[in-house]
């Protein structure tokens, strides 16, 4: 997180302990207001269509979980989908019968687009893709998708937990009707925070599966009321200052530039990718035509983990992706872990180079 970011967390916790939790929520509600211009700007939306979650899992699940399957609906997804997403399709498989189609990878590495065309059935209820996976430096065509979604009229739900903050993200010209996110990642912001996107013109056509004094009103004895815009899938206790943290982030993106983030992030990410390929016995594995911020590799004779800990005691964090959260991408490219570096804004090429020193020391 920024200084800034941190700054407004750690005043909205102080404030709450000097003044009261709810006094402290009705002394920032424009603040907490703010959040949903901010999100609105980020994304190209209206603040509407913009509701704030615990994170990035349950955005995607509310969004998920309205749609309203029966048996012998299908889902069409992509190799990388997020572990996660691929268990919610797996359980709505067990309790609804739908099936789920995954459409391949073209030949470099994203997904094919005439492949998911082809796959298009009259059932076909929803396609759901990640941006950027995980597990690797890819970034799917999201926009092409959408216009293959929007002629066929079909529910796009995109998960763009790894994209945004680390490129322009615009869902007009995405094209998707849903769109999920996280704060603690490429936004820099605090953890325990997510985002859904839902267009306007579907808000009122999807029942989220979980209802409280937030999302509706209680209207006579017998009788409720949904909201009628995104505010509808929220609940009403939240973490308030992760609210306003994450509202400061957005800002603080937006002030960087999103398209001069992104061209730095894949300066550096390129910059790293032809170091490590340089390097006896390591191996870079990402794949796809456009290629983002995360950078995924594997070195011979050394265990991921070893290479783990050893950046670790160096003060470097990486983290290990390992097959069983990737079953359909790794497991078929025979990977069974890779070590994942991510590169932001704020990283230099010294820094790229005493990561690739100590790599090989
Ligand atoms: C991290 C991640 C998530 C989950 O985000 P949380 O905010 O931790 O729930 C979902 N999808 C993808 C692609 C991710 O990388």
């Amino acid at each position: 997180m920024p200084d800034p970011v941190i700054d407004v967390v750690v005043a909205h916790l102080e404030l709450e302990s000097r003044i009261g939790g709810y006094e402290a929520m009705q002394q920032q509600s424009e603040q907490c207001d703010g959040f949903y211009q901010s999100f609105a700007r980020l994304l190209n939306c209206t603040p509407a269509e913009v509701a704030y979650v615990e994170n990035a899992t349950r955005a995607w699940d509310m969004a998920f979980y309205s749609i309203p399957f029966a048996a012998g609906d299908r889902i069409i997804t992509a190799k990388s989908e997020y572990v996660s997403n691929y268990l919610a399709f797996l359980q709505m498989q067990e309790r609804r019968g739908v099936a789920i189609d995954v459409v391949p990878d073209d030949e470099s590495g994203q997904v094919s687009l005439p492949a998911l065309e082809s796959m298009l059935r009259e059932e076909t209820q929803l396609i759901a893709l990640t941006h950027v996976p995980t597990n690797s430096g890819l970034v799917n065509p999201a926009a092409e998708v959408g216009r293959i979604a929007r002629e066929n009229g079909i529910l796009y739900l995109l998960d763009a937990c790894q994209s945004a903050g680390q490129m322009p993200l615009d869902v007009q010209s995405i094209g998707c009707d849903m769109l999920s996110t996280t704060g603690r990642k490429f936004l820099r912001g605090p953890r325990g925070t997510g985002v859904l996107y839902v267009k306007q013109s579907l808000i009122e056509r999807l029942q989220p599966p979980f209802i409280d004094l937030k999302s509706a009103t209680w209207t006579d004895r017998d009788h409720y009321q949904w909201r009628s815009d995104a505010k509808r899938f929220e609940n009403w206790e939240r973490y308030v200052a992760g609210q306003l943290g994450l509202a400061r982030a957005v800002d603080y993106a937006l002030e960087q530039r999103l398209d001069c983030i992104w061209a730095r992030v894949q300066m550096l990410a390129t910059y790293l990718r032809d170091q490590l390929n340089s390097l006896p016995g390591v191996a870079t594995r990402d794949r796809g035509k456009q290629l983002c911020g995360i950078v995924t590799f594997t070195k011979d004779n050394e265990s991921v983990d070893s290479i783990y800990q050893r950046l670790r005691n160096q003060g470097i964090n990486t983290d290990v992706c390992r097959a069983g959260n990737a079953q359909l991408d790794m497991v078929e490219r025979r990977l069974s872990a890779v070590v994942r570096a991510s590169v932001h804004y704020f990283n230099t090429e010294q820094e790229v180079d005493r990561f690739c020193t100590v790599l090989c020391s």
